[in-house]
């Protein structure tokens, strides 16, 4: 939990990932591009003496993985959002599979989404109940630029994708989180585009769309997007390190986010290993907006609204009791590995 204001505030962390993309897993020339791609958006955002170097960048398993968001950050809980990639890795760059083994070790810490590609057809439907079957995933994480064969990208709004989404519907997998937003050399900008979250948002009411990386560059688009559909979200994975060394652009997205979509509708994410949580989340916590963007958007960045932001608003859509959570953290595994049970147990008192 990160203290701020004389409060604690339960941090659920909801855009994770634990990748490999060290040199024996990569069989294309798009998964060195793709991984150096991310180590330059580390790089452009991080702290200079929080740097890590391309190696440990590459693969850095589960157990750095968990020090670095419960042990060093203030991470209470979190989503982990795979990415396969099987184009570029040959065994994924980051699978449901991989997420569902740090879940099973610690279960009431994290929790994984399942993922699909429409282009992937009945096969895809099959392994879609399979997740389900498997590890009753909640969530799915949908990446429309990734290849596939000849293709460059599929759409939300295509009738292949409404199957999956019907899919999803019916087997009760109800948070799907698109990226939308920026691209990662050498996949194409516009297989991002955030234009079909509208159509699938509005055929599909009972789903919840959380938009990771809200849209970014296009955030006016989101925001004229996400105004109108009451079951659209946006995840802050990507914008939220602007808050480090582009302060006033942080201000100025949150300004925009919080006018149009309201405080509610707003996930914190890290995109660990993107980005470290153990500088990340006190760089958010600590960001203000400014004068200037509050005086335009009367908005508020408050304690009130980071509580919302930073866990209670994923702890919403993922079914969290956060209360029972910190009773549960006072002693478990990760409590006990990095002496936290007072400060749960603390905070339960309150
Ligand atoms: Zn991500």
């Amino acid at each position: 939990m990160y203290h701020h204001e004389g409060e604690d505030v339960f941090v659920i962390d909801g855009h994770l990932h634990l990748w490999d993309a060290s040199e024996e897993n990569i069989k294309h020339q798009g998964g060195e591009e793709f991984i150096q791609c991310f180590y330059d958006y580390h790089a452009t955002f991080t702290p200079e003496d929080r740097l890590w170097d391309m190696d440990e960048y590459r693969k850095y398993g589960a157990d750095r993985m968990v020090e670095d968001l419960f042990g060093n950050g203030a991470v209470d809980m979190g989503i982990l959002q795979p990415t396969h990639l099987h184009e570029f890795y040959k065994n994924g760059f980051n699978t449901v599979d991989d997420d569902a083994e740090l879940v099973e070790q610690y279960p009431e810490r994290f929790i994984t989404n399942g993922r699909w590609d429409p282009r992937d057809g009945e096969a895809g439907l099959k392994e879609l109940e399979r997740q389900k079957e498997e590890y009753d995933v909640q969530g799915a994480k949908v990446y429309t630029a990734e290849w596939k064969g000849d293709s460059k990208g599929w759409r939300l709004d295509s009738p292949e994708a409404f199957e999956f989404l019907e899919k999803c519907a019916e087997l009760g997998i109800t948070n799907i989180h698109p990226h939308k937003g920026p691209t990662i050399r050498p996949l194409n900008r516009d297989a991002f585009d955030v234009g079909d979250v509208d159509d699938a948002a509005s055929s599909f009411p009972n789903l919840n769309f959380i938009v990771e990386h809200v849209g970014l560059p296009r955030l006016d688009d989101f925001c004229w997007i996400g105004t109108q559909e009451p079951n659209v979200y946006g995840g802050l994975a990507v914008a939220a390190p602007f808050a480090q060394n582009r302060p006033e652009k942080f201000s100025e997205i949150m300004s925009e986010l919080l006018w149009w979509l309201g405080e509610d509708k707003l996930l914190f994410g890290s995109d660990y290993a993107l980005w470290n949580p153990d500088w990340l989340v006190e760089t958010v916590m600590e960001a203000e907006l400014t004068e200037e963007h509050k005086m335009e958007y009367g908005v508020e960045w408050s304690h009130e609204v980071k509580k919302k932001v930073m866990g209670e608003n994923a702890a919403e859509l993922y079914d969290i009791d956060i209360e029972a959570k910190k009773r549960e953290f006072a002693d478990d595994a990760i409590a006990q590995r990095f002496g936290l049970g007072d400060h749960y147990s603390g905070a339960a008192a309150d």
